[in-house]
């Protein structure tokens, strides 16, 4: 029998595989998990000329794994919340060559030093000579890395505090710099540091201060909004995200509640909380993609409503996840 070239076959089947592909597709998903290729943990985020990027851990475990797998950190933009580009890893734990592994969770700071905008990622890491994790600084002139160790060394070490012996209480870093320059860096779990960054962004300005917060475990995040400064944080384990207000960078701190309540299927949550387009947002992990689980979580969003004496309304988590909110000029 004739048939058609071998070639042409496997094009046409190709091609109605495609169109298959495409029109199963075309239901739009729920936004949440906002990434359903891969399991995801720990957001930081910064909006930068109109564009979000979404920093994650990515969580490699089997199925059946007993501990975190993480060797690697992802990062994700969006112009309006709703569709995602990959951008890959923007680094990875090894990359901090003082490091062991394990890419536990990170913030993100943009200054512009010597006119040149400047991307400083603040990263959890296991040491390898010094026991227990360890907080490392990379830089980047792109949003998007590579992200090179801007020290050669840790900038925080597990030795550096000893208000507990666990050799993981300096752990997730969360960096804001203040309206008058001044930059923050808080991190910790069961005990809460603080310390002042020097304007090269890679170096303590002075001590590391507790704060004392009642049932903190981990997570800290600092934020603005109109005057008021927001240090939200995981509460009890499973946690819970609470948050407190102050007057300043430094508290004095007012306990204000429970904003998000805890995961059903991880016992962790992990907030980044920001403005975009006028509207604001929290990013968070829970573990509801298929598979998911302790060790294979997933970040979602949520829109984050203020009340009118600037209280935190309830968040609850959905799958719709937020409107879209186009970013004007923002395009891809
Ligand atoms: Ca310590």
């Amino acid at each position: 029998m004739t048939a058609f070239p071998l070639t042409f076959r496997l094009a046409t089947a190709l091609a109605a595989t495609l169109a298959i592909a495409t029109l199963s597709a075309t239901p739009a998903r729920a936004a949440n998990p906002l990434f359903p290729q891969l399991y995801t943990a720990d957001p930081a985020v910064l909006v930068d000329n109109g564009r979000v990027y979404l920093y994650v851990g990515h969580d490699e475990a089997p199925p059946d794994g007993k501990d975190f797998v993480m060797n690697e950190w992802r990062v994700f933009s969006s112009c309006d919340l709703r569709h995602w580009t990959d951008h890959g890893a923007p680094m990875k734990a090894l990359d901090f060559r003082w490091a062991k592994g394990r890419a536990w969770a990170s913030d993100i700071a943009r200054r512009v030093v010597d006119g040149k905008p400047t991307y400083f990622f603040y990263a959890t890491v296991e040491h390898a000579t010094i026991p227990g994790f360890a907080v490392g600084v990379a830089t980047s002139d792109s949003p998007t890395g590579p992200f090179k160790d801007a020290r050669g060394s840790a900038l925080i070490t597990n030795d550096m505090t000893r208000q507990t012996d666990i050799a993981w209480d300096d752990i997730d870093p969360a960096v804001f710099i203040d309206d008058d320059g001044q930059a923050h860096l808080y991190f910790g779990n069961t005990v809460l540091k603080h310390a002042r960054l020097k304007a090269s962004m890679t170096e303590l300005a002075g001590p590391i201060d507790v704060v004392p917060v009642k049932d903190f475990t981990e997570a800290s995040y600092l934020h603005k909004h109109r005057g008021t400064y927001y240090l939200s944080y995981s509460q009890h384990f499973p946690e819970e995200t609470a948050y407190m207000t102050g007057p300043s960078a430094t508290g004095p701190w007012t306990p204000r509640g429970v904003i998000m309540a805890k995961n059903t299927r991880t016992p962790t949550i992990h907030q980044a909380i920001f403005e975009f387009n006028g509207r604001s947002y929290i990013a968070y992990h829970n573990a509801d993609l298929p598979g998911g689980g302790e060790f294979r979580r997933s970040v979602a969003i949520e829109e984050l409503h203020y009340d009118a004496d600037g209280t935190i309304r309830f968040i609850p988590q959905t799958e719709a996840g937020p409107a879209p909110n186009p970013s004007p000029g923002c395009a891809g």
